[in-house]
């Protein structure tokens, strides 16, 4: 059998990336999984065909992460197709490469609603509506780790979710759930590579031991692992899944 046989997943932004190939594993586990998307539905209903195709279940759900009904109706939506939630990933997130005096308020407030605003929100929701020994696993970054020029608002967001994250391990310890994040390198999606060039890329690409970047796949295993139950003792944890870069 399986390993999440009988689990229900949620997926934020889940249409294309990592999102997207987490999805596609945790449904090669055996879990239901709801495809979150915020605006690109074609491309999640592909993915529900691709996922159907292969002897799975899956649905697609439109919300906006940042948006208080959306995410109550996304979970409406899970909930009322499969019976119950086990497994939230957060995902969804948008970065921003800018230095912070040329960071306009509008971006940064953008920044702030999505990948935090985005979090809060569906933990707030989880916290009453996943099932007991549930799985909650959202999505940082290394650059928390490190002192980049051009990442500070972005990398102070995802702070802001490993710390809220490490909190509500605590909150909801005692319905058995575990609540964790996974801190990618930079990883071979169109969030990283839009507007880099070829030798930015390979610069960072040689700060992994690996002297490379990661695929989708390389954060998408360690996510399979920590929804299973072989990691039921780990919580309140940001694991880094970076190829050795920090
Ligand atoms: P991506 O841009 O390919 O995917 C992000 C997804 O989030 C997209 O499908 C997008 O539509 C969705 N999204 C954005 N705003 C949303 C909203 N308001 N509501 C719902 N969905 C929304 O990027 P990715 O690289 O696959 O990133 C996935 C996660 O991994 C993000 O949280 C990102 O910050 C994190 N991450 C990525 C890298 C990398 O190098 N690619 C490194 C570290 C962390």
């Amino acid at each position: 059998m399986s390993s999440l046989q009988g689990k229900v997943a949620l997926v934020t932004g889940s249409s294309r990336g990592i999102g997207a190939e987490i999805a596609r594993r945790l449904a090669g586990a055996g879990a239901a999984v709801a495809i979150n998307y915020a605006g690109n539905q074609a491309a999640a209903d592909l993915l529900v065909s691709e996922i159907q195709g292969t002897g799975g279940q899956a649905i697609a759900v439109k919300a906006d992460v940042g948006v208080a009904a959306d995410v109550k109706s996304m979970f409406d939506a899970a909930i009322n197709r499969f019976g119950t939630l086990d497994i939230l990933v957060n995902n969804a997130g948008i970065a921003l490469y800018r230095r912070i005096e040329d960071t306009t308020d509008a971006e940064f407030d953008r920044l702030l609603q999505i990948n935090v605003r985005g979090v809060f929100l569906t933990l707030r929701e989880a916290a009453v509506r996943l099932a007991s020994g549930g799985r909650i696993v959202s999505l940082s970054s290394s650059v928390t780790r490190l002192m980049m020029p051009t990442y500070a608002t972005y990398s102070a967001t995802k702070s802001a979710v490993e710390q809220m994250s490490r909190v509500f391990a605590k909150e909801v310890g005692a319905r058995g759930i575990t609540v964790n994040t996974v801190s990618p390198g930079p990883t071979n999606t169109e969030l990283f590579t839009d507007g880099k060039s070829e030798d930015t890329i390979k610069r960072l690409a040689a700060l992994s031991a690996f002297n490379r970047i990661g695929d989708p796949a390389d954060i998408a295993r360690l996510v399979v692992f920590l929804v299973g139950d072989e990691a039921a003792w780990i919580t309140g944890q940001n694991i880094g899944a970076n190829g050795g870069m920090a």
